[in-house]
C-alpha cells in the first residue's frame, strides 16, 4: 500500500497509508479541519499486476538487448584476437542466442 503526504490546514503535514482505490482524506482524523493530499513522493512505486504487463515486457526485451550486447561484444574481442576459427564459433552461438531470445 502506498503513503500519501497530507497536508492539514491546522497540524500541518501527516502521512496516511492508504489502498490506491480509496479515496483521497478531506478531513483531518485528528482536528477534523480540512486537508489536501500532496503530491505523492512514492511515484516510482512498481505496482505488480495485470494491468502492467507493458513494463515487465520492456524490461524483459531491455534485458535480452543487454544479454545480445554482451555476446556482440565476445564476437568483437574475436576478431581483435585474429582468432579466426573462434570468432566464427562464437559468431554462431550469438546467433543461435538471439534466435532464442526473440522467439
Ligand atoms: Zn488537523
Amino acid at each position: 500500500m502506498p503513503i500519501y503526504d497530507y497536508e492539514c490546514e491546522n497540524c500541518g503535514r501527516f502521512e496516511k497509508m492508504q489502498r490506491i482505490s480509496e479515496e483521497p482524506l478531506k478531513e483531518c482524523p485528528n482536528c477534523h479541519g480540512q486537508v489536501h493530499r500532496m503530491i505523492s513522493k512514492n511515484v516510482g512505486i512498481v505496482f505488480k499486476g495485470s494491468g502492467f504487463y507493458k513494463t515487465d515486457s520492456q524490461e524483459r526485451a531491455k534485458d535480452k538487448a543487454r544479454m545480445i550486447n554482451r555476446e556482440r561484444q565476445k564476437d568483437n574481442e574475436a576478431i581483435l584476437d585474429r582468432d579466426v576459427k573462434s570468432y566464427v564459433n562464437q559468431s554462431e552461438s550469438t546467433t543461435q542466442k538471439i534466435q532464442e531470445a526473440s522467439s
